[in-house]
């Protein structure tokens, strides 16, 4: 599946749920698409899906559909992903939450230092961050609990970077992070548990699209 350059908010409408993928933007209900149209895009998104019942193969789709797009990885990666969560010990839906959190780009935006997972993406690649003091441009790559996750030196001033700070300071991280404003630094002090991500997806659904 190719990478998606479209509207981003129609993604949320068309899942009917807002997967926050536009930042401060999507907690301002007189901006939010899915607060201003609460139904699907299109022609005869206001009429429904024409009364259809879901088959459960369409359940399962929409919820992977749902992951993909919050955390903006594409369908080869995110098969993979979930086969390596499948494979690992415990709960596969909870193991998958676990890989999903642990990406670098995703990192940087619980960081603070992005508005969103799309921003994030994009400054890793960019060259603007270092993981344990190397420049590291793979959205995908792992960080570890306690690997020091840090902006480069000579991107310290980017207006985006400063602006995300400044906004995420006042809204608060969350407590599986920590940063170091000073040193434009900061790690992971745990993985989050599912319940506390607040994701609007049934990873169980997923698992068992998978293993078909
Ligand atoms: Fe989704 Fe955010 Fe757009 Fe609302 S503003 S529809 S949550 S991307």
């Amino acid at each position: 599946m190719a990478k998606y350059t479209g509207p981003v908010c129609r993604l949320c409408r068309r899942e009917r749920t807002k997967l926050f993928l536009k930042g401060s933007r999507c907690f301002d209900s007189n901006k939010c698409a899915v607060d201003k149209r609460s139904y699907e895009p299109g022609m005869f998104g206001a009429r429904g899906r024409f009364g259809r019942k879901q088959t459960d193969y369409g359940v399962q789709l929409r919820e992977r559909q749902k992951a993909r797009r919050m955390y903006g990885v594409l369908e080869k990666q995110f098969r993979r992903l979930v086969q390596e969560a499948v494979n690992m010990r415990g709960v596969a839906g909870e193991n998958m939450f676990r890989l999903l959190e642990s990406r670098l780009d995703n990192v940087v935006f619980r960081l603070g230092f992005a508005v969103s997972r799309a921003q994030a993406r994009q400054l890793v690649r960019h060259g603007h961050l270092t993981l344990n003091g190397r420049r590291v441009d793979i959205p995908s790559h792992e960080v570890k609990v306690n690997d020091t996750v840090a902006i480069a030196e000579e991107s310290r001033e980017l207006a985006v970077i400063v602006d995300a700070m400044q906004v995420s300071a006042a809204s608060g991280l969350p407590p599986w992070v920590v940063r170091d404003d000073a040193g434009f630094s900061g790690s992971l002090t745990r993985l989050p548990r599912p319940e506390e991500i607040g994701a609007p997806v049934d990873p169980q659904q997923i698992i068992e699209l998978y293993s078909r």
